[in-house]
């Protein structure tokens, strides 16, 4: 056999509309190639409105959102922030560039995201030692919101700040309330996997518009206002580019047709795939509403007859995309001098769990393609 079907992937961006074509062509030809511009305002405008937050702030990445989140919050050298231990590095590393040292907390069964019993705890060994985290970062992960009622009232009790990493999980709700608006600020990201994406990008959300104001400033390398360049700041290249955002605006516009496809993915994977011995698909708790980023599964490899690993390498044998689970921050090399709460249960998701094509373009052969081999993996094959 020579020929091959292109590969199945993880999750790629959707085909673009003709309203993605037409807001760029608009940036392109009037020629505002700058990173910032009319669309970049209108972009902020219409995102804001979409998601419910009183201001957006379009940033060149979601990463860059999190780190001048936590400049906001006033986050600095020898601070400790609290960050779901199940995430990709991303919701850590800014920790770091302010300075400041990640505390890693477990997930919990119900959600995936961090468990609000041992941030509790945690929470209340370091007003023990006199010493509170100056903000929480909560991973909204794979789609999925964190458990914000829970999670909100303990952080109230001590007066620390919510960012809230939604970068997953634009689209998704918690008790009907819309993702990244649980925290003082949320961010979001728009890179090519994600579910709509400005090939690159991200956003911040706040109510506060001093706060909204403050991150136009530093994202454009905090020049004070004067005719000269004058800066007592020092700022960041971080702001988002007028094409980026032209063509965020057409794809916020698929937002709600993008989440419906994804998750018709996940019920489909799940009605196929549900009733295998030993494969559990990542949970959505009653009052929560995943997006369903990506399809999630576990597979218990005494019940299944092989790992996961070996679910993998037979995906990828016939050329199909899969990727394990997160590995959870505090096995990450880099973050080993981290303390950390917990940690079996997010252990137990980067051991057994399997991300499956998720993309909101793939067609029902495909998915049958990714159950046929998923299946024929198993011991009742
Ligand atoms: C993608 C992602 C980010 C970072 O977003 P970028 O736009 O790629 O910088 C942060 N946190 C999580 C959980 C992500 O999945």
């Amino acid at each position: 056999m020579t020929q091959t079907r292109p590969r199945i992937w993880l999750s790629t961006p959707h085909v673009m509309s003709p309203k993605e074509r037409e807001y760029l062509l608009d940036a392109f030809d009037s020629n505002w190639i700058a990173p910032l511009g009319p669309h970049v305002d209108a972009f902020e405008r219409e995102f804001a409105a979409k998601v419910g937050a009183k201001h957006a702030v379009a940033l060149s990445s979601g990463t860059a959102a999190i780190h001048l989140g936590l400049k906001l919050l006033d986050v600095n050298h020898n601070d400790e922030v609290i960050v779901s231990s199940l995430t990709f590095s991303a919701s850590a590393n800014p920790v770091t560039y302010v300075g400041a040292t990640p505390v890693f907390i477990d997930s919990n069964r119900e959600t995936w995201n961090i468990d609000p019993q041992l941030l509790a705890d945690e929470l209340a060994d370091c007003a023990k030692k006199n010493k509170l985290p100056k903000a929480v970062i909560p991973v909204d992960l794979y789609g999925q919101c964190a458990d914000y009622d829970a999670i909100l009232e303990i952080c109230k009790k001590y007066e620390i700040p919510v960012l809230e990493d939604a970068a997953e999980a634009l689209g998704a709700k918690y008790q009907g309330e819309n993702a990244g608006l649980f925290g003082k600020l949320g961010a979001f990201s728009f890179n090519g996997n994600k579910i709509i994406t400005t090939s690159g990008g991200g956003m911040l959300v706040t109510d506060n518009e001093d706060w909204a104001k403050k991150v136009r400033f530093w994202a454009t390398q905090a020049r004070d206002p004067a005719p000269h360049y004058q800066h007592s700041e020092i700022g960041y290249n971080y702001r988002m580019s007028n094409l980026c955002a032209a063509v965020g605006r057409g794809q916020l516009l698929t937002l709600d047709e993008r989440v419906v496809a994804r998750r018709a993915n996940f019920d489909y994977y799940k009605k196929h795939l549900g009733d295998l011995p030993g494969v559990t698909f990542m949970p959505e708790p009653k009052n929560f509403f995943s997006t369903h980023w990506l399809t999630v599964l576990t597979i218990d490899p005494a019940k299944f007859g092989k790992s996961c690993e070996e679910v993998r390498l037979a995906l990828d044998a016939v050329n199909i995309e899969s990727r394990p689970v997160w590995k959870p921050m505090h096995l990450q090399p880099v973050f080993s001098h981290c303390r950390h709460r917990g940690g079996e249960v997010s252990e137990s998701f980067f051991q057994n769990g399997l991300c499956l094509p998720s993309g909101s373009d793939l067609t029902s052969k495909e998915l049958d393609q990714v159950i046929d081999v998923i299946k024929h993996e198993s011991c009742i094959a």
